[in-house]
């Protein structure tokens, strides 16, 4: 009689929203090749994101390896955290670029400035922060060490949809940032993404990048790929985009009961609260101290999946651990702060369509296990 409880679930908009949004393409027959639908997307999430220039792709995936593709940099190493989603380290790797693992920040979980430092070699060509959790990089300090050392900067923004830093949308920062759109994110279009920059020349390469190098009828300047978003997934996206500002104040109030009910439990550690920064609430990760907690993450993801509630180890293993790389790249003992987190880590759910009960619910099973 449980519903089951993820650890997220896709908004969507009214099912009569979605279909008036497609009514034209059953006139226009212009199904994909950026359409008025992509047009109308584009110039929104510009407004919306506060960013000088956008391209929508197929998913956040494709969106990192164009991004490394477009800055047309010599082979090298990118240097980047292994506390991400396995699509960041598979983008380097993929686009032929050797990943150089950096250890995080023990407060925000993203690369820790100071290490990255000595990681820098001849061979670095750039770096690939993940604002992860959205959690702002330290992107002051990044761009320092950029310019120092002529370093191309991407930001893995998969989960930092809509969020500001100091005023700025979050797409402002670094040579480019990459968001996903896919079903499980904050805001989606099914699948999707993009990449935001502040060089219009270089949104026209990834433009033709992501639509296998074509120029016009005549040229093709670039070995590209097809990265192009349908015009289905941009009509989601403008409905989506309509409820977005009601679904982060949803998540908010269900963020902020989990705090609320979690933050001076001893043993558990919740997620920073970053000055200056507009949040979107898209994830709420806690950190159990087994010591002093009394119980370890495993044996509590454990115990709520018999309550039919399943929140997930994101992000673990991390990804310099992982079969496909293993022995391959540095070892996960030179990131121990990544190691520590990624060991403890449990993604409670929450989603807007969440009830402040069903987070009760969540802590108080949690703090049943707490030993006394
Ligand atoms: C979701 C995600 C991606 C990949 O995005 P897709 O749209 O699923 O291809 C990349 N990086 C991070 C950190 C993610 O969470």
């Amino acid at each position: 009689m449980n519903e089951k409880i993820f650890v997220t679930k896709s908004s969507m908009p009214p099912f009569e929203e979605y279909i008036e949004e497609i009514r034209d393409l059953w006139d226009s027959r212009w199904l994909t090749n950026m359409g008025e639908k992509y047009e109308q997307l584009q110039a929104e999430l510009i407004r919306y994101l506060k960013v000088a220039n956008l391209n929508l792709l197929v998913n956040g995936h494709m969106s990192l390896e164009v991004a490394l593709q477009a800055l047309n940099m010599r082979k090298g190493e990118v240097i980047t955290t292994p506390f991400t989603f396995v699509s960041t380290t598979h983008a380097i790797v993929r686009s032929g670029y050797k990943p150089v693992f950096c250890d995080i920040d023990y407060e925000t979980y993203t690369i820790d400035v100071e290490k990255l430092r000595s990681l820098i070699t001849n061979n670095t060509v750039a770096i690939l922060p993940v604002h992860v959790y959205g959690n702002i990089c330290q992107v002051e300090e990044i761009q320092k060490v950029a310019a120092e050392f002529g370093l191309k900067v991407i930001y893995d923004a998969a989960h930092a949809f809509g969020e500001e830093y100091k005023g700025n949308g979050v797409g402002t920062f670094g040579d480019m940032s990459c968001f996903s759109f896919h079903a499980t994110k904050v805001f989606h279009t099914i699948e999707g993404g993009a990449i935001s920059c502040n060089d219009l020349e270089l949104s026209r390469i990834i433009k033709q990048i992501s639509d296998f190098g074509i120029v016009d009828e005549d040229e093709i300047d670039f070995i590209g790929t097809n990265a192009k978003i349908n015009e289905f997934s941009a009509a989601m996206g403008i409905c989506n985009l309509r409820h977005i500002e009601n679904d982060i104040k949803k998540r908010k109030i269900l963020y902020e009961r989990y705090c609320e009910r979690l933050k001076n439990v001893n043993g558990i550690k919740m997620n920073c609260d970053q000055a200056e920064v507009k949040h979107n609430y898209a994830y709420c990760p806690v950190i159990i101290n087994e010591k002093i907690f009394g119980t370890n993450r495993n044996l509590i993801q454990k115990q709520l999946f018999k309550y039919d509630i399943y929140p997930r180890k994101y992000f673990y293993p991390l990804t310099n651990e992982l079969s496909c790389y293993r022995g391959k790249f540095d070892l996960m003992e030179k990131t121990p702060v990544a190691k520590y987190i990624s060991e403890r880590v449990l993604t409670l759910p929450l989603y807007s369509e969440m009830k402040v009960t069903d987070v009760d619910k969540i802590c108080d099973i949690i703090l049943k296990m707490q030993e006394k």
